[in-house]
């Protein structure tokens, strides 16, 4: 069953209004899942707000009824989440605000700056036509045309008056970006069921949200011109505009499924870690010096607009797995514990119980060291928690031939015998051990390392047995000899 995501179905906005301090927003359009662009988006807003001690705000752009899912809903709220992403106050449904929107655009009919436009689509499309000939954008002919000569009861969309002058726009990213007035067609505000377009929408739910700073792809560009046509029309303030280049493939080319444009579940599933992502994702755009590696504290204290570039900036794997293994070495013990046993949920081959998870919470200050991502993890933990017998095969079956079982069983004699078992008398023991045999100590460690391993991925023996204790230790070498 889906879970309930609560939206805020009223129209009206008071929490966040009248503040004079910094106010952000995220907004998708609940269309799919929350990719690795909005995520970075997110952030973005996220840290800027929180620089400046102000609010991050989240809007679900549900206007199109017929792309828009619960789904998608739920999976952008889950993916926030996730990764750590706090909004604050409820989150705001686009299409809840409608009967706000057509208000505003009520507005804009009075003050002349939109009107009711009644061309029909083959009309719309046969003066579009000839406008592009002329190098223009479409004009529709009823800006000018009495409402009184309108066809009867013939259904009509609202436009907005493309004004005459010229948009420049001042980006926090871009600089100033100037487009020529001929450029912009009449912008259609109102569909000819009522329904408000994405323009204008945007316009008023960032005004009535009271948004300071709108930081999006570089894709919105063209669109923020428009709002800011619409922004004029209305005299309301603009809020700053801040739009940051598209993430590109490692190759340079447009992000695609194969590069990595996944949802951010997939991310999770590969292991990587909320803090982690956040801070690959931190770079991916945004510098701060030569800079790569960032706690939370000093993200928030050192966003800025700034430090946003103008290059696209390249999906990096090999970046994101190393910025990874920096918070893993971090992270708290007790919580990767939690994590790596949460993704071994499903197997069946290892030991899942208080005993398996002591020993890995014991060996984790040094497991973690070894894995850029939880997948890896589960990886280094595995020795410590296979399920009994242990099956050895290939190369490293090879170093239990008999003489070398036979020499594992005068090694448990010992082992059996050592009052104070830690890694330093282990270590010791072994290697007088060896030096008793008259062999190198390769000679001891690898049928051992067979034995207590199977040649899963170990650290030192001396820390493999200190960690499995005696009983679990002289058990599986049992096993073998
Ligand atoms: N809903 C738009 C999108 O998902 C973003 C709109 C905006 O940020 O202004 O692309």
């Amino acid at each position: 069953m889906l879970r309930r995501h609560s939206l805020s179905q009223r129209n009206t906005i008071s929490h966040v209004q009248n503040t004079q301090s910094v106010i952000t927003r995220f907004a998708p359009s609940p269309t799919g899942f929350l990719h690795i662009g909005g995520a970075r988006t997110a952030l973005f807003n996220a840290l800027l707000a929180k620089r400046h001690g102000g609010k991050f705000t989240l809007r679900i752009e549900d206007t199109d009824r017929k792309r828009s899912t619960d789904e998608a809903v739920q999976a952008i709220l889950d993916g926030l989440h996730w990764l750590g992403l706090e909004w604050d106050g409820e989150a705001v449904s686009q299409f809840a605000r409608a009967d706000r929107h057509r208000e505003v655009v009520d507005q804009l009919i009075a003050k002349g700056a939109a009107f009711r436009c009644y061309l029909t689509p083959e009309e719309t499309e046969s003066l579009r036509d000839a406008a592009f000939k002329d190098g223009r954008a479409l004009r529709s002919p009823w800006r000018d045309r009495d409402p009184s000569e309108a066809p009867a009861s013939a259904s009509f969309t609202i436009r907005f008056k493309a004004p005459d002058t010229d948009v420049v726009l001042h980006d926090a990213v871009q600089g100033d970006v100037t487009w020529a007035a001929k450029e912009f067609d009449d912008l259609i505000l109102l569909r000819a069921d009522g329904v408000p377009t994405y323009n204008m929408a945007v316009v008023v739910d960032d005004h009535d949200m009271g948004i300071t700073h709108v930081v999006r792809g570089d894709d919105h560009l063209v669109n923020a011109a428009r709002q800011s046509q619409i922004y004029d029309a209305l005299g309301w303030d603009k809020p700053i505009f801040a739009h940051i280049p598209l993430i590109h493939g490692p190759d340079g080319k447009k992000l695609s499924k194969r590069h990595g444009a996944l949802g951010i579940e997939a991310y999770r599933a590969m292991g990587y870690l909320p803090e982690g992502l956040r801070n690959y994702l931190l770079r991916l755009g945004w510098s701060h010096g030569d800079k790569e590696l960032f706690d939370d504290s000093e993200m928030a204290a050192l966003f800025d607009l700034k430090g946003l570039g103008k290059a696209p900036a390249r999906l990096d794997f090999d970046k994101m797995a190393h910025v990874n293994a920096w918070h893993m070495a971090k992270a708290d013990d007790t919580e990767l514990t939690t994590l790596v046993f949460q993704r071994l949920a499903d197997r069946d081959d290892v030991r899942r119980d208080d005993t398996a998870k002591v020993w890995v919470h014991e060996a984790m200050r040094v497991l973690k060291e070894r894995a850029s991502t939880l997948a890896e993890l589960e990886d280094q933990v595995y020795f410590l928690i296979r399920s009994r017998p242990i099956e050895i095969t290939g190369k490293t079956a090879k170093a239990l031939k008999d003489d070398a079982r036979a020499r594992l069983g005068r090694l448990r004699a010992i082992l059996a015998d050592i009052s104070d078992w830690n890694e330093a008398t282990l270590g010791a023991a072994l290697q007088s051990f060896a030096e008793a045999e008259e062999v190198g100590f390769g000679k001891i460690g690898q049928p051992l390392r067979a034995a207590l391993t199977g040649g899963a991925p170990a650290p030192d023996m001396s820390f493999v047995l200190a960690i499995l204790g005696r009983d679990e230790v002289l058990s599986r070498l049992d096993d073998v000899i």
